[in-house]
C-alpha cells in the first residue's frame, strides 16, 4: 500500500455487511464539489485547483444512481459536503431528488454556512433536516485569517437555518493551538445563548504539513480542563445527536451542550464508524485517515448495472479498516477539501 498516493483495491466475489468489524455502515457523506468560497487553513493547501478537472466530478444524475442503489443496500442517512456544497448550483435539485428516494430517511449538510442566509429555506423545503455549520471563531479578524472569509455571513447563516426550521443545527469549530484557544468560551456561550449543539473537533493531518504539526495541535482533554476551570461538565453518556462520534457534555451554569470529537487521542474513536465517503470525483472513501478508495466513476460512465454498483459499494464497506491511520506518519493523499468532511 502506497503510503503518499490514493489507490484503488481490486473488487472481491462478495462482500458482507455489517462490516468486517462488526460496525454497521450505513451512512453516506457525499461530496458534491471540490470547490470553495472559503480557504480554511487545516482544509484547503493553498494553490488548490482540483476542482480544474471540473469533467471528473460527478453529474447530479451520477449522483443520485448511487444514492439510488446506496438505498437499495440499506445506507439510510446521508450528508452532502464537500468544499462547500453550497456553492454548487444544482443542489437543490439533487436535494429534492434525494429526498424522494425510497429509503432515504436524513438529508443532512455540512457547509461554511456563507451562503445560506439565502439558501436556508429553499434547502429546507427541498428536504435537508439538518446542517452543521463551521465556525472556528467568533472574533471577526481570527475567523479571517483562519477561513478568509466573513465571520457575519456565517451567523447570518446560522439564524436563517434556525429560522427555516431545520431539525438540527450544530456549530463546529475545529481546535487549533495558538490560534482559536482564546473563542473557546465565547463559542460556548454563543451556544448556550442560542440553544444550539457546539463540537469541538481535533485537528486531523489532512492538509498541509506546515499547518498540521503537534505545535497546531490542541487535544480535546485540554480543552475539557480549560472548560472545567470555569463550569461543571455533567457527561451526557446517552446524547447522541445525529450519527456523530462526539461525546457530549453539558456546562452548567452557561447550560449550553457541548460535543468533543477526538479524532486523534480517544483510541476508540473508530469502534462506532457508521460511514463511508462519496468524494466529487467519484471515488468511495472506506475511512477518511486511510488511502484505500474505490472507483465508482469508472463504472458509473461505462454504464455499469445497480448491481455492479451495489457490488463495488458492498466491496467499499468491506474494505473499511479498523482504525484510521492518522497516529501514524500520516500523509494525505488528497487534502480533506477533496475528500469531503
Ligand atoms: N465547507 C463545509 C464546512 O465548512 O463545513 C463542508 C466541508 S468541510 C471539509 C467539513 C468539516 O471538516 C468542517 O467542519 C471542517 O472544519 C472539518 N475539517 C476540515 N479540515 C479539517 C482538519 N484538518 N481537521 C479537522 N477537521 C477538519
Amino acid at each position: 500500500m502506497s503510503e503518499n498516493s490514493c489507490h484503488a483495491t481490486p473488487l472481491p466475489a462478495r462482500s458482507a455487511a455489517p462490516d468486517a468489524f462488526g460496525r454497521v455502515v450505513d451512512y453516506l457523506r457525499i461530496s458534491i464539489t471540490d470547490r470553495c468560497n472559503e480557504r480554511c487553513l487545516y482544509c484547503m493547501p493553498e494553490g488548490y485547483h482540483g476542482w480544474a478537472q471540473r469533467p471528473d466530478h460527478l453529474t447530479a444524475d451520477e449522483i443520485l444512481r448511487l444514492v439510488r442503489v446506496a438505498a437499495g443496500l440499506g445506507f439510510r442517512k446521508f450528508r452532502l459536503t464537500g468544499g462547500e456544497p453550497l456553492v454548487r448550483g444544482d443542489l437543490l435539485e439533487i436535494v429534492r431528488s434525494m429526498a424522494a428516494i425510497p429509503g432515504v430517511e436524513a438529508i443532512g449538510l455540512s457547509t461554511n454556512g456563507t451562503r445560506l442566509a439565502a439558501l436556508a429555506k429553499p434547502l429546507r423545503e427541498a428536504g435537508i433536516r439538518s446542517a452543521n455549520i463551521s465556525l472556528d471563531a467568533l472574533d471577526p479578524d481570527l475567523y479571517r485569517r483562519i477561513t478568509g472569509g466573513e465571520v457575519a455571513t456565517v451567523l447570518a447563516g446560522i439564524r436563517a437555518a434556525v429560522g427555516a426550521g431545520f431539525e438540527r443545527v450544530k456549530v463546529n469549530a475545529v481546535l487549533l493551538r495558538g490560534m482559536n484557544e482564546g473563542e473557546l468560551w465565547p463559542l460556548v456561550l454563543f451556544a448556550a445563548e442560542h440553544g444550539l449543539p457546539l463540537r469541538f473537533i481535533e485537528l486531523m493531518p489532512v492538509s498541509r504539513a506546515d499547518v498540521l504539526t503537534e505545535a497546531n495541535f490542541l487535544p480535546i482533554n485540554e480543552v475539557m480542563e480549560l472548560l472545567r476551570a470555569r463550569e461543571r461538565l455533567i457527561p451526557q453518556p446517552d446524547h447522541r445527536l445525529g450519527h456523530g462520534p462526539a461525546k457530549y457534555y453539558r456546562l452548567e451554569p452557561a447550560g449550553a451542550l457541548v460535543g468533543f470529537i477526538g479524532a486523534i487521542t480517544n483510541q476508540h474513536f473508530c469502534e462506532t464508524c457508521n460511514r463511508i465517503r462519496l468524494t466529487a470525483d467519484g471515488k468511495i472513501r472506506p475511512c477518511l485517515g486511510n488511502h484505500g478508495e474505490v472507483d465508482l466513476r469508472t463504472a458509473l460512465r461505462r454504464h455499469a448495472s445497480e448491481a455492479e454498483l451495489a457490488a463495488l459499494l458492498r466491496h467499499a464497506v468491506a474494505q473499511k479498516p479498523q482504525e484510521h491511520a492518522f497516529r501514524g506518519n500520516y500523509t494525505p493523499c488528497r487534502p480533506m477539501v477533496a475528500v469531503g468532511g
